[in-house]
């Protein structure tokens, strides 16, 4: 056995805001400023250590079916984690999290635990959501929260590691 748990954790939110970004970041270290989201791979796994433990995290992307709005439900079955992602400088993108909230509370677990993230904090010149309405959701909606830049790597690893540690606590 080459892992000791193994975690699936999904990234949601509407297409555009990064989340296949921030998965390349996250596994590959990489980042693409192509507008196109054919660079999505659809799945990839990571491998981090928590306590003595290691567990294999897989990690699912949408990779452009959500502007179908074609999200199957086995890719929201069995998810332990998940992010939602809206992108800062998008205030529509952030109006769709409580939708994209929604469709997670239908399609997963009860006890699944959620990341809500706001992306490309590099864009601060041009934001549209302030920070404090980020948080404010979060805490109504029992989310944890942070903003990211995949651009940057500015809090990426930390989301990750935030949810996995999370998962880990409750799962034990
Ligand atoms: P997805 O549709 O949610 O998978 O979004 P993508 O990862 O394909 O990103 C959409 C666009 O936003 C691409 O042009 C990316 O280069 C850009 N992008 C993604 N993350 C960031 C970020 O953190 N900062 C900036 N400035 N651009 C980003
Ligand atoms: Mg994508």
């Amino acid at each position: 056995m080459d892992c000791d748990y193994i975690y699936k954790i999904i990234l949601v939110g509407d297409m555009g805001v990064g989340k296949s970004n921030l998965l390349l970041r996250y596994t590959r270290d990489s980042f693409s400023l192509n507008k196109e989201s054919t660079i999505g791979v659809e799945f990839d796994i990571k491998k981090i250590q928590v306590d003595d433990k290691t567990i294999k995290i897989q990690l699912w992307d949408t990779a452009g079916s959500e502007r179908y709005k074609a999200i199957v439900p086995t890719y929201y079955r069995r998810a332990l984690g998940a992010l939602i992602i809206y992108d800062i400088t998008r205030y529509d993108s952030f109006k769709n999290v409580s939708r994209w909230l929604a469709e997670l509370k239908d399609h997963s677990s009860p006890n699944i635990v959620i990341t809500l993230i706001g992306n490309k904090f590099d864009l601060e010149s041009v934001r549209r959501v302030p920070v404090e309405e980020g948080a404010r959701f979060a805490k109504e909606n029992g989310l944890m929260f942070l903003e990211t830049s995949a651009l940057d790597s500015t809090n990426v690893e930390l989301a990750f590691e935030k949810l996995v540690k999370e998962i880990y606590k409750k799962t034990r």
